[in-house]
C-alpha cells in the first residue's frame, strides 16, 4: 500500500533558511501531562485521536446494546474519534518512550493523529535523548512514528526497541481471521509492521514474558490484543502506574467482554482486560492507556459486575 509522507510538521529542517526552526503558534490543546513517580519522571503525549467505526468498540454485542452504550455517553452512533497517546519515562540516566503513535496516515484518512514526535519535541525532548523504546505491539498506531521519514536519522545509533518475542514472530504471518476492521486496515497493518522490521531489525531486543527495561520499569507480555502485546510497569517510591497499551479501551470498562475490531485473539483479549483491571482496582494504582482520552490518567474501581473509570484531578 502506498504510504504518504504527512505535512511537515515544523520540525525538520527545512532547505534553504534560517527560519526553519521558527516557532508554530501554540496549539489551543492541551497535548501533554507530566506527572512524577517516585523516582521516574512521566509525560503522557497525546498523537491525536483517530475517527474510526463505533462497531468496533464490540463487534460481539447487540447493535442496539452498543448504540445504547454510545448514546448514554453522548457520542455520535457511527463514528467517534479514539484517542492515542504515547509515555515517555526517564529513571535511571536511560530516556524511554512507550510507543511511537500513528506518523504516517497510510492513506486511511487519519490526518488528525501522528502528532507524537513533533509534540515530543516541543516538550524539548530530542529524539537523539532517548535511549529506549518499548512497543506495546507493532499495530501501525504504535510504531508509525519511527516510520516517518528523518525520524531514524535523529534516533541514536544505539537505541534499544523492546518488544515481545511472540509479536514479532506473529508478524511473520499475521492472523487477521477474528479481527473485525474496516476496509484497508489489514493491508496497512501488514505493511507497515513489516516495514518497521525492516528498518529497526537491528535494534530490536526480543523479550519472552517480561523484561525490566530501566530501575522499576517492567514490560510483561499479555498478549490477547496481539500474542505479544504488553503492558508497562512504572514504579517506584511506593507509587505505580501501568501503561495498558491496547489491553483496555473506553468500554471496556462498563462492558470488559466486548470484542475489539483489532484484537486478534478477543477471547483472550477480554481475559487480559478483566484480568488487568481487576488487578489494578485492587491496588488502587493509575492506569494509563493508549486509547481513553487525554491525559487517559485514571484509576479502576469495582462495579457490580464491571468496572468504572475514575480519572484523576489534574494537578498543576
Ligand atoms: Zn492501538
Amino acid at each position: 500500500m502506498k504510504t504518504q509522507v504527512r505535512p511537515s510538521n515544523g520540525t525538520k529542517t527545512e532547505g534553504n533558511s534560517s527560519n526553519s526552526r521558527k516557532r508554530e503558534p501554540e496549539e489551543l490543546v492541551p497535548s501533554r501531562y507530566a506527572l512524577q513517580i517516585g523516582e521516574i519522571e512521566v509525560l503522557v503525549i497525546s498523537d491525536g485521536v483517530l475517527p474510526l467505526p463505533t462497531a468496533m468498540l464490540g463487534h460481539n454485542a447487540e447493535p442496539a446494546v452498543r448504540a445504547a452504550w454510545m448514546s448514554d455517553h453522548f457520542l455520535p452512533p457511527d463514528a467517534f474519534d479514539w484517542a492515542l497517546n504515547v509515555v515517555m519515562a526517564r529513571s535511571g540516566g536511560q530516556t524511554i518512550l512507550i510507543d511511537a503513535g500513528l506518523g504516517l496516515d497510510p492513506d486511511l484518512h487519519l490526518p488528525r493523529a501522528g502528532q507524537s514526535i513533533k509534540r515530543l519535541e516541543a516538550a524539548g525532548i530530542d529524539l537523539s535523548s532517548v535511549t529506549d523504546l518499548v512497543l506495546t505491539h507493532m499495530h501501525m498506531d504504535h510504531i508509525g512514528g519511527l516510520l516517518v521519514a528523518g525520524v531514524k536519522e535523529r534516533l541514536r545509533p544505539d537505541l534499544r526497541i523492546h518488544v515481545a518475542a511472540s509479536e514479532v514472530k506473529f508478524w511473520e504471518s499475521p492472523d487477521f481471521s477474528h479481527t473485525s476492521m474496516p476496509p484497508g486496515f489489514p493491508d496497512a497493518l501488514r505493511a507497515t509492521a513489516k516495514r518497521f522490521i525492516n528498518e529497526y531489525r537491528d535494534h530490536v531486543q526480543t523479550f519472552e514474558d517480561e523484561s525490566e527495561i530501566a530501575p522499576g520499569i517492567i514490560a510483561r507480555r499479555t498478549g490477547g490484543h496481539t500474542p505479544g502485546h504488553c503492558v508497562v510497569r512504572l514504579a517506584s517510591g511506593g507509587e505505580a502506574l501501568t501503561f495498558a497499551g491496547d489491553a483496555v479501551f473506553a468500554v471496556g470498562f462498563d462492558q470488559p467482554d466486548w470484542y475489539n475490531g483489532f484484537e486478534h485473539d478477543p477471547e483472550e483479549a477480554a481475559r487480559v482486560r478483566t484480568r488487568l483491571l481487576t488487578e489494578i482496582s485492587a491496588s488502587g494504582e493509575l492506569l494509563v492507556a493508549t486509547h481513553l482520552p487525554f491525559p487517559s490518567l485514571g484509576r479502576v474501581a469495582v462495579d457490580g459486575d464491571a468496572f468504572r473509570w475514575v480519572p484523576i484531578f489534574w494537578d498543576y
